[in-house]
């Protein structure tokens, strides 16, 4: 039973791979956090909004018997989990975050004669994740011997309890270790922001809505950069034609310099020395690149 709060509560990764990046995120988003004694909890100084340290297994748990109603967790545990359950209340992904990318793949024994994914039929495949490699399996036709493990899965055939196995990659040099070579993706993966299900309070709600639209607005930032420059107003043609803007540059004249114009354009990651070199070529003056830190639309 969900007890009646007036304060939102996010779950994030207590250690791990994604711990560091989600708090960083939050961060990002304007949250501002005393530590409690136990270090289980934040306490969130700048919003009513409290993050929960915990294990990733244990968030869409929490969103669905209402302990929280934010998390933030790896998409293989919660397409895993959502696979696992009866469906009703289950979070639902609000959107992907850009951390924690890895991917759920099948892998076999180098060196052996499993080439395709037809060939594992009849074989047994060690996992983590029954429910996501059962899935796959009966999507593509393949009748094959699922085995739950709960650790070790890549030294599971050479110890001889499974044939290949269905494992979280992210650069592959743990299966290379291994004697392990990937067959096919299952699932790529990466950190997303879950939102429960449930219907709340409305004072609940706006806190949900207002945090997800500064994690958003904090995303929105990622790679965009401000660049800002003067020039000859006969070169603006030849510049706006350069650049690598988002939309188009605002473009405001100078006091006492009629021939002049200053220049403001959002462009993506792709902005490079080169551009800026070939902007002052054209004649462009006092040539700045800020990181944009958050949008809002
Ligand atoms: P916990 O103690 O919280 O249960 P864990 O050992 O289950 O931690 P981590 O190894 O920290 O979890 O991984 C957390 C998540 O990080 C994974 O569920 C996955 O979404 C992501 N991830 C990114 N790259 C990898 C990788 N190479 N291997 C495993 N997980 C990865
Ligand atoms: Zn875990």
């Amino acid at each position: 039973m969900s007890e009646t709060r007036d304060r939102v509560r996010i779950a994030v990764q207590k250690s791990g791979r994604l711990a560091q990046d989600s708090l960083a995120l939050l961060r990002r988003a304007g949250l501002v956090f005393r530590e409690s004694r136990d270090k289980l909890f934040l306490y969130g100084e700048s919003l009513p909004i409290d993050v929960l340290l915990v294990r990733d297994d244990d968030i869409p748990g929490l969103l669905v018997e209402g302990s929280c109603e934010l998390g933030i967790v790896g998409r293989n545990v919660l397409d895993e989990q959502r696979a696992a359950s009866t469906g009703i209340d289950f979070p639902l992904e609000h959107r992907a975050l850009g951390f924690g990318h890895c991917r759920l793949a099948l892998a076999v024994p180098d060196g052996g004669a499993l080439a395709r994914p037809a060939d594992l039929a009849g074989l047994r495949i060690a996992t983590s994740y029954p429910q996501l490699t059962a899935g796959w399996l009966r999507a593509h036709d393949i009748v094959a011997e699922v085995v739950l493990l709960n650790g070790s899965v890549e030294i599971a055939p050479r110890l001889g309890k499974a044939d290949a196995i269905c494992d979280l990659v992210s650069s592959g040099a743990t299966l290379a270790a291994n004697q392990l070579h990937e067959l096919t993706t299952v699932l790529r993966s990466e950190a997303v922001l879950v939102r429960a299900a449930r219907t709340h309070a409305a004072a609940i709600t706006s806190q949900i809505e207002r945090l997800c639209a500064r994690i958003d607005a904090a995303l929105a930032g990622n790679g965009v950069r401000l660049l800002m420059l003067q020039a000859p107003r006969s070169a603006l043609a030849a510049l706006e034609r350069l650049l690598p803007a988002r939309e188009p540059a605002s473009v405001l004249g100078l006091d006492g310099r009629p021939d002049d114009v200053a220049l403001q354009a959002l462009c993506g990651a792709d902005l490079d020395w080169q551009h800026l070199e070939e902007l002052k070529r054209l004649g462009a003056r006092g040539l700045m690149v800020l990181n944009v830190e958050r949008m809002l639309a």
